[in-house]
């Protein structure tokens, strides 16, 4: 069997030639949409993920305003700046990049800002809209592998869905996602026993587990989807997921490569949260 190999980049551009046009009306109605992105100290992977960001902003016509902070930025200054931007007009959306550094109290900061602004949507309120369904900004990851998903038609509505990985930025949301569009759903982690078992009956796995190439033939069903959300760099610098591509591929009926799958996802999502809250600004 030849698996789909599932184009991230192109639903990505997709998505954002479609997000051209809303911001358009919102420049009638005289609001440009605003991101603001706090970086704290100088992990070169944030680096990078912000620079990603700022560019995706500058295609669309959304206005970035990047707060790199020092590594010893103190609590109380990050939680004032948060007040600062929460009170900032211009701003519609608000991302503290991840990871910050280990003085600070990652809770107190997310739940700083307001839900309004959320546009990362891991503010425990955002959290919990998504699970007793309610509307709400919802994990951008995760939302955009739903979009994939459903850009290839591929039905979840009563399959069985393995999800490997219980994080609060891709697993638990991942799971709120799918239930919420009736998949049957199990989260497995570092403490699930005999995890190909589990795997084997799933009609689509995901896996958001931080280990390279983790996933082997043995863990797929044949003719399942396989959702790589990992994104791991080799010794060797090359960037890889947590599923055995080459391998893997040969049984599933689609499979989403690393890169150009799910990551390229992730900004778009991004963008449109931050032209959702623009518009909803527009409606208060
Ligand atoms: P975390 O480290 O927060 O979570 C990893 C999860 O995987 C945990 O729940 C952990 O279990 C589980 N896990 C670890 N080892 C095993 C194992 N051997 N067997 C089963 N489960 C295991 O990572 P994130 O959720 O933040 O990210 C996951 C991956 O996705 C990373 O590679 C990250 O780089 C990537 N990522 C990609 C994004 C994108 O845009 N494509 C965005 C965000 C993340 P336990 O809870 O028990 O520790």
């Amino acid at each position: 069997m030849s698996a789909i190999i599932m184009d991230g980049k192109a639903i990505a551009k997709s998505v954002q030639q479609s997000l051209v046009a809303e911001v358009e009306q919102l420049k009638k109605r005289g609001i440009k949409p605003g991101l603001a992105v706090i970086l704290v100290g100088d992990d070169p992977a944030s680096h990078v993920y912000v620079r990603n960001k700022e560019k995706a902003c500058h295609e669309l016509g959304i206005d970035s305003s990047i707060y790199h902070l020092p590594q010893q930025t103190s609590q109380d200054t990050l939680l004032e700046l948060i007040q600062q931007l929460n009170c900032n007009e211009a701003v519609h959306g608000i991302l503290v990049q991840k990871p910050l550094p280990a003085h600070v109290d990652d809770k107190q900061i997310i739940a700083a800002i307001s839900v309004a602004k959320d546009v990362d949507g891991f503010h425990p309120v955002s959290v919990g809209n998504l699970f007793i369904g309610d509307d709400g900004f919802v994990p951008c990851t995760p939302a955009g592998v739903m979009e994939m998903l459903k850009t290839y038609q591929i039905p979840v509505a009563g399959k069985r869905v393995v999800v490997i990985g219980r994080s609060n930025i891709v697993g638990k949301p991942m799971m709120g996602l799918l239930i919420r569009e009736h998949a049957t759903v199990t989260i497995c982690h570092s403490r699930t026993e005999r995890l190909a078992e589990v795997t084997q009956e799933a009609d689509i796995v995901i896996a958001a587990i931080g280990q390279a190439e983790m996933i082997k033939p043995h863990h797929i069903k044949h003719g399942a989807v396989v959702i790589d959300v990992g994104m791991n760099r080799l010794a060797n610098g090359k960037l890889v997921g947590d599923v055995e591509f080459d391998s893997v591929k040969e049984l599933a009926s689609a499979i989403t490569p690393v890169p150009g799958g799910v990551g390229r996802m992730t900004i778009a999502m991004l963008m449109k949260n931050t032209i959702q809250a623009a518009q909803a600004s527009c409606d208060r």
